[in-house]
């Protein structure tokens, strides 16, 4: 049997290294920068002030209290996004509004607060320090300096910065494209009664769902049955423009598997066993698409438990590296809740949900091993990690787990 980490590699493998395009800051959300990113203009561009309020010269205003105030002309009015290039004359006072570039000349600004607010001659009743409530040039960042590292997520607040840095264009990796086909004759669509033997898909949905939360785009094929030329023909249908199939179901040991009867024998799929539980049958490998390229394929069991901690251990690290995310979710050390029993010679992924306790974090295993239990995977917030040779584990002993934390 091939251990988990050997099939990783040969997961990651399939694809190549992130492919770098160009995207507007607002289409980048959630991609990672490929290179890092220099600040092309200085923040703030100019001398601006902080608060709503006047313009001095602090010298001109010293001493000023509530019984001993001073009056200054107001000689000019700046409110935010005026462009022309004023002078501040001493002796005399600017009102201006936060965001407006300071005068030359001015030094300080003092809130309105401290004033009477008035427009023609402002009496200020309180003194202000030179450079107060100014927010120089270029103390937020300057041209030349490192405004992103690479290899860095783009979240809301990058995306900010790089928006006001005027940036129009940012080098991430590009999104790939998944696309989700699960098989299997006993599959029916919501919306249509049940027979005897049927079930709804449930897969396909759940994958595509995981693909989007990788970082990728998933498109959500309509399931096909368990014949080989329905296989075949979908995959050619959607093969030149993907950049990763995954399918689910026909891949283990009984008859009409239909993934691995369509792609045995070309040589380009390896069906293997691998030492886990759940998710023991698994294929990986590449098929050629219609126009010549190709294109990897991962063939996931169809049991739903199974499918989704194979996309989690497999699928999720390697597209994530393919795109410069980074490829593994939180990991921490916990103690179980209660005891475990894991089979020798299988590496073994339980459910559990995590919970904080003042001695460290818990972790309670839930539901049985058995891979259809769709409730104690939803219920999951965690999978707890279990090594190959280890059987059995008392309540409180160190236990390695992965965190879903999304
Ligand atoms: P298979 O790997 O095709 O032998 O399927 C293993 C188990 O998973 C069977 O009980 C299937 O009915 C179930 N299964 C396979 N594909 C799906 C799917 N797309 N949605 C829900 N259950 C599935
Ligand atoms: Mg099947």
């Amino acid at each position: 049997m091939r251990s988990v980490s050997e099939h990783q590699r040969i997961v990651a493998a399939l694809f190549d290294a992130p492919d770098p395009v160009l995207r507007p800051p607002a289409q980048a959300l959630g991609s990672a920068t490929i290179e890092a990113v220099t600040a092309p203009i200085t923040l703030p561009g100019f001398d601006n002030s902080a608060m709503d309020g006047y313009a001095v010269r602090a010298a001109d205003i010293v001493g000023a209290t509530p019984n001993h105030p001073v009056r200054l002309p107001v000689a000019e009015d700046i409110p935010a996004g005026r462009t022309d290039e004023l002078t501040l004359a001493p002796g005399t006072a600017h009102r201006i509004m936060t965001g407006a570039a300071v005068p030359d000349g001015a030094d300080a600004v003092v809130p309105v607060e401290y004033t009477d607010a008035a427009t023609t001659t402002v009496t200020i009743t309180g003194a202000v320090d030179v450079g107060k409530h100014i927010r120089r040039a270029g103390s937020d960042i300057t041209a030349g300096a490192e405004a992103l590292p690479a290899g860095l997520v783009l979240g809301a607040p990058q995306i900010g910065l790089l928006a006001a840095l005027g940036i129009a264009d940012v080098v991430v990796g590009r999104r790939l494209r998944a696309v989700v086909l699960s098989t299997g004759s006993e599959l029916v669509a919501a919306g249509t009664p049940l027979r005897h033997g049927q079930i709804y898909e449930s897969n396909g949905a759940m994958l595509t769902a995981a693909v989007t939360l990788a970082g990728a785009d998933a498109e959500h094929l309509h399931f096909v049955p368990d014949d080989t030329g329905d296989f075949l023909a979908r995959l050619d249908s959607v093969a030149d423009d993907a950049d990763l199939i995954i399918t689910s179901g026909g891949v283990s040991a009984g008859a009409f598997e239909v993934v691995k009867d369509a792609l045995t024998g070309g040589g380009t799929v390896d069906f293997v066993k691998v030492a886990m539980q759940p998710g023991m049958p698994q294929g990986a490998g590449t098929v050629t698409a219609p126009n010549g390229r190709r294109v990897p394929i991962i063939t996931l069991p169809g049991n739903p438990v199974s499918a989704l901690v194979s996309f989690e251990v497999f699928i999720r690290p390697a597209l994530r590296t393919a795109m410069g995310l980074p490829p593994d979710r939180r990991r921490i050390t916990a103690r179980l809740g209660a005891p475990i029993r894991s089979p020798q010679g299988k590496r073994q992924f339980l459910r559990g949900v995590l919970r904080a306790d003042p001695a460290g974090p818990v972790v309670e295993p839930i539901g049985p091993p058995a891979s259809h239990h769709l409730r104690f995977l939803a219920a999951a917030d965690a999978l707890i990690d279990i090594p190959v040779d280890v059987t059995e584990l008392p309540a409180d002993a160190a236990v390695e787990v992965m965190v879903l934390d999304d």
